[in-house]
């Protein structure tokens, strides 16, 4: 058996700064909506603009507004700031964003990983049902994405931005988890039991955040390639891959289930016979893509921030006006 704490370095160690980040937003949220709760009498003003990287129907709305309409999202700029930058990374370092920043992808992936070690062997989805099922995320995808870009014309998507409801929309979410209903917290026992039985069965099946940034990276000129003359056939990079490609079947892997998560070349006994590239060049500089990917999320929040498209235009005035309708919206 495995212990799943060895395979903590490096790219769980980035994982888990993002999960500390997003715990931390959290924390601060929570003060934020015990101040609107109190009436003013505990709590915090501050509102942490990053947690609108938790609300993506919002952040859909809003790009739909924008190319509408030429205007960016002033009530959620953050949500909409994110999902470009994670649609931005997953064309151009395939669905990294997944393996490397999204918490809820390191969440499910150590759910998975605790499963392996301590069920006596390794479950997984026979390929017959697997098929189907990994359909589903990109029926949900046509779903979603139909609903805000072909049911919608700009003008509604305006007005929903516009809405009490968009505007509390963050807060909406955090009040359905304080006061998860019995059919809630049976919906996310069963997906994290999934979790635990099945390696990535949310992002594998479900995620239509996922399926749209699998299809980004399919057209991305990021690359694993392998070179038949060196490799000895070993198999260790089939066992490695979270996605169950095949990789050592290939001489590139072009899946749109690539997370681009670089475990089957760290995992390659042969130096040079699996390597990274961007655009057929920097073969075997396989740090680029994290460093890269990281600098690029960095470098669109610090633009966002310094050209005032982060936090929100919603004063803290009209937060506390709309507030008591919470519930009723
Ligand atoms: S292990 Fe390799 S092929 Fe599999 S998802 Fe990660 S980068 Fe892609
Ligand atoms: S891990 Fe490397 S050597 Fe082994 S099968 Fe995969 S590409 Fe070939």
């Amino acid at each position: 058996m495995n212990n799943p704490v060895k395979k903590l370095f490096p790219r769980n160690v980035i994982q888990s700064l993002f999960v500390f980040i997003s715990l931390y937003l959290g924390w601060r949220f929570i003060n934020f909506y015990t101040f609107l709760a109190s009436g003013g009498t505990s709590g915090s003003t501050y509102r942490p603009a990053g947690v609108e990287a938790f609300t993506p129907l919002s952040s859909l709305v809003g790009l739909r507004v924008w190319i509408g309409t030429g205007i960016f999202d002033y009530v959620h700029p953050a949500g909409l700031v994110i999902l470009l930058t994670a649609l931005a990374v997953s064309f151009l370092f395939r669905k990294s964003f997944c393996s490397w920043i999204c918490p809820f992808g390191f969440i499910e992936e150590m759910l998975g990983r605790i499963g392996a070690w301590v069920l006596p062997r390794k479950l997984s989805i026979p390929w017959w049902l697997d098929l189907p099922l990994r359909g589903l995320k990109y029926i949900l995808l046509v779903f979603f994405v139909g609903s805000v870009f072909f049911m919608m014309d700009a003008e509604a998507a305006f007005s929903f931005m516009e809405s009490p409801y968009n505007k509390l929309v963050d807060l909406k979410m955090l009040e359905f988890f304080l006061n998860i209903s019995a059919t809630g917290a049976a919906v996310f026992g069963f997906l994290i039991l999934m979790s635990f039985l099945f390696e990535h069965f949310w992002c594998r099946y479900l995620c239509p955040y996922g399926a749209l940034m699998g299809l980004l990276g399919w057209l991305s000129p990021s690359r694993i390639s392998r070179n038949e003359q060196l490799c000895i056939d070993c198999g260790n990079c089939d066992k490695a891959c979270s996605g169950r490609l095949k990789v050592s079947r290939n001489k590139n892997v072009l899946s749109p289930e690539c997370n681009g998560c670089l475990d089957c070349v760290n995992s390659c006994p042969v130096d040079g016979a699996l390597t990274y590239s961007f655009a057929g060049k920097f073969k075997g500089a396989k740090y680029l893509l994290p460093a890269t990917m990281l600098g690029l999320f960095a470098l669109m929040i610090i633009v966002a921030i310094m050209t005032g498209h982060w936090e929100s235009s919603v004063s803290l005035r009209e937060v506390m006006y709309y507030f008591p309708l919470l519930k009723q919206i």
